[in-house]
């Protein structure tokens, strides 16, 4: 038989999905891996860790975390909190709430996050008292200052669609209106997703966020542009993927409680940004000419001519990433640094007297 040209080519088509077929069942690897170290169904993959879920909250009953949250808030403790600059912060805790004081600024985590779900419950003050954006104004930010989910008092209160309760401020109004009334507790649920960066600062992958408020979704992973702002939408400026989390001060009492976070991906070291002035005491010449600098909030070592950006994980103690390189600064009693011990792959390591 005579082929014609559309029968030639769906014999090809025919020939190559078969053989396609083939290939894939007799080869395992020609299988859609989502981690190729594992075979479906492995018996050696490790189990999921198991956890005590959280139990939700009501009006009149705060919930509890999950067993494997770190707890923000948990009505009384405001120890995991300070202003931006690491001071004290004014905001009153009171009946189980924090509460955001006009004037005193915001507030922040000491400790950095990534990648993480993050719990949140407010309430707007009552009676509401201003409009638009002067009601009930506050916000929850990821990456420090830069990306803002907008706390507003939406309950029959119109303000620009990009700027109501739930949306990801000037860049995505929320899905739809879910506000309770002014004076009631509300939930925000946030997944973020860091932004990340290549080495010349270049966004490899952008922000993301998801949202859930009053358990229904008004951000479905969305990409940000950058950081979030008022008049307009900027650009990114490269930053470490963990940072702190921060509650905005937008002059209006808005209240929260039950504040947890639960860190997504791979675990790692604790991650904290101190206050500025006990890290302004760490820069400066040590022996051998070897150097502390602060750059960017964040200290630099300079150790036999290499750089290494320090994280902090305590007050004293900062590691690199780049190589296994760990600090620990030594104070009299005065407060003065005197030295700094530098560890390379293992304990111990130089001591370098501060010059
Ligand atoms: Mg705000």
């Amino acid at each position: 038989m005579k082929m014609n040209g559309s029968m030639a080519s769906s014999a090809v088509v025919s020939t190559l999905v078969m053989f396609g077929w083939l290939a894939s069942s007799l080869s395992s690897t020609g299988w859609a891996q989502p981690d190729p170290d594992w075979l479906p169904h492995d018996r050696n993959r490790p189990q999921p860790t198991v956890i005590e879920p959280a139990t939700p909250s009501t009006q009149e009953q705060v919930g509890k975390a999950p067993s494997d949250a770190t707890v923000l808030f948990d009505g009384k403790d405001l120890s995991p909190w300070a202003s931006m600059d690491g001071t004290p912060t004014q905001w009153i805790v009171k009946d189980g709430y924090m509460e955001c004081v006009k004037g005193s600024g915001y507030i922040r985590t000491l400790q950095n996050f990534g990648d993480c779900q993050l719990h949140v419950e407010w309430a707007a003050p009552v009676p509401p008292v201003g409009n638009s954006q002067g009601r009930g104004n506050s916000g929850v930010f990821l990456g420090l200052d830069r990306y803002e989910v907008q706390v507003l008092d939406s309950y029959n209160n119109k303000t620009y669609a990009d700027g109501s309760a739930g949306s990801v401020y000037c860049q995505y109004p929320p899905l739809v209106n879910a506000s309770r009334k002014p004076g009631e507790w509300q939930v925000y649920d946030i997944i973020y997703t860091a932004p990340r960066f290549q080495a010349d600062g270049k966004v490899a992958s952008p922000a993301r966020l998801t949202v859930f408020h009053n358990g229904v979704l008004v951000q479905n992973n969305v990409e940000l542009t950058g950081p979030t702002g008022w008049l307009g939408r900027f650009p990114y400026q490269m930053h470490p993927e963990k940072q702190p989390i921060s509650l905005q001060d937008h002059g209006n009492p808005v209240r929260y409680r039950n504040l947890w976070v639960r860190e997504l991906g791979k675990p790692g070291k604790k991650e904290f940004t101190l206050a500025d002035a006990l890290l302004d005491r760490y820069p400066g010449a040590y022996e051998r000419g070897n150097e502390v600098t602060k750059e960017n909030g964040q200290l630099v070592l300079k150790f036999n001519g290499v750089r290494f950006v320090l994280f902090a994980e305590s007050p004293t103690h900062f590691f690199a990433k780049s190589t296994d390189v760990q600090c620990e600064f030594k104070s009299n009693s005065e407060g003065k640094v005197e030295s700094v011990t530098v560890g390379v792959g293992e304990d111990g390591g130089q001591v370098l007297k501060k010059k």
